[in-house]
């Protein structure tokens, strides 16, 4: 059954068009990522669909379980059963950790129980009463997701989760989204610049240049395509 439905996407901002035309079919329970070089637009794609500043949305159709994203005010976008976890990290610096995850499940009619969070991230467990301010970038981001995840999403969509965190830090959030999908039957949309931790999370990726869907893979065949690899995302 298919969730996510994106029909030739055109959007851009003031300075030019970026998106020229993307067409993305996301299905219930999967796993997915946008994969480009800088500035191919993933960004931008994945702010088309949860209407967060808003890029120009200049012709196509974006549909969520068949309503029209684009026409819904991005207030109500969350409330459908999107959860966006964007590149800079949402937390509350003065709030605790728990305090945090709270806030975001009472913020929803139909949270997730708090406690699950703890598991999906146990370092998050030993560090619940420290202040998000005292956090590590990496401690910061599994808050960020966990904050998303507790308002019990259909949909999680992540903009660059492990930029710019330590490998073992790394680790411990592609676990965590993993398990995420696996035991809560989220479906996953990741943009990443990291290849190994698009890989590590998602099953099937679509590669973005300039704006233009130019292939899409399975993470098998990613895996053993050095040339495809190295012709689009350039590692
Ligand atoms: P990155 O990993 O660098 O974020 P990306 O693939 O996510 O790359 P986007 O952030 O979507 O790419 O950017 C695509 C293009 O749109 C770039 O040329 C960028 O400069 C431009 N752009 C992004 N955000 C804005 C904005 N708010 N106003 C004007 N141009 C923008």
């Amino acid at each position: 059954m298919t969730l996510l439905s994106v029909d030739g996407l055109e959007a851009g901002y003031e300075t030019g068009q970026v998106l020229f035309g993307i067409d993305m079919e996301i299905s219930e329970g999967e796993t997915v990522s946008l994969l480009g070089r800088n500035g191919a637009g993933k960004t931008t794609t994945i702010r088309s669909i949860v209407g967060a500043e808003t890029p120009r949305i200049i012709d196509g159709s974006i549909t969520f379980r068949g309503t029209d994203l684009l026409a819904c005010p991005t207030h109500e976008i969350a409330d459908l059963g999107l959860g966006y976890v964007p590149e800079e990290r949402r937390c509350f610096p003065r709030l605790t950790v728990a305090e945090n995850i709270h806030v975001a499940a009472t913020s929803v009619d139909d949270p997730l129980p708090e406690s699950e969070m703890f598991e999906f991230f146990p370092e998050l467990d030993q560090i619940r009463d420290r202040d998000a301010k005292n956090l590590s970038g990496g401690q910061q981001q599994m808050v960020s997701i966990a904050r998303a995840l507790v308002a019990n999403p259909e949909l999680m969509l992540l903009d660059e989760p492990c930029e710019g965190l330590a490998p073992t830090i790394v680790r411990q959030v592609e676990e965590g989204i993993r398990r995420i999908n696996e035991e809560r039957g989220v479906t996953v949309l990741m943009v990443e610049q990291n290849v190994a931790a698009a890989m590590a999370i998602a099953d099937r990726h679509y590669i973005l240049e300039e704006g233009d869907l130019v292939n899409e893979v399975t993470t098998a065949r990613l895996r053993e395509d050095e040339d495809l690899r190295q012709e689009y995302l350039g590692v």
